[in-house]
């Protein structure tokens, strides 16, 4: 089968292009329809190969693991927790610090929670992040 430059014309900015035979092979390669495509070079989106390599993200990634979890239940352990400020920190499998306020403790738990100590709990997305809630000691 042989293969000519066509014309084609795009179908955003309706300017004409040349619709090349390397193009043609490439979708006869594919096992495709041998088309035009819609969108003139211009137009058409760039291609994956044509991205920059994206240098990891730590902080962003963490924040956008963090918005990613459900509701839980988890298990972590207590990082701190100061009864007198009202609020500590639950180390979440991974190593992310979950907030935790004091209202988020659990009806009938005592607001005592040694660094280290096992606690089960589940996740609320909240503007300012995810917050622990229902903060239980785990029953060994
Ligand atoms: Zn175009």
């Amino acid at each position: 089968m042989s293969y000519r430059d066509t014309w084609a014309v795009c179908t955003k900015c309706g300017k004409k292009f040349i619709f090349r035979v390397e193009e043609q092979r490439q979708l006869a390669l594919e096992g495709k329809e041998i088309v035009p495509p819609a969108l003139c070079p211009d137009c058409r989106p760039a291609r994956p190969s044509a991205r920059r390599p994206q240098r990891p993200q730590r902080r962003a990634e963490s924040r956008l693991d963090l918005a990613a979890l459900g509701p839980g239940p988890y298990e972590g352990v207590i990082k701190w927790y100061d009864d007198e400020k009202g609020y500590g920190f639950i180390i979440h499998p991974g190593g992310h610090e979950i907030f935790f306020h004091r209202t988020g403790i659990a009806p009938g738990e005592s607001p005592d929670f040694p660094d280290g100590t096992p606690v089960t709990y589940c996740l609320e997305q909240t503007e300012k992040g995810p917050q622990a809630v229902d903060v239980e000691r785990m029953v060994a």
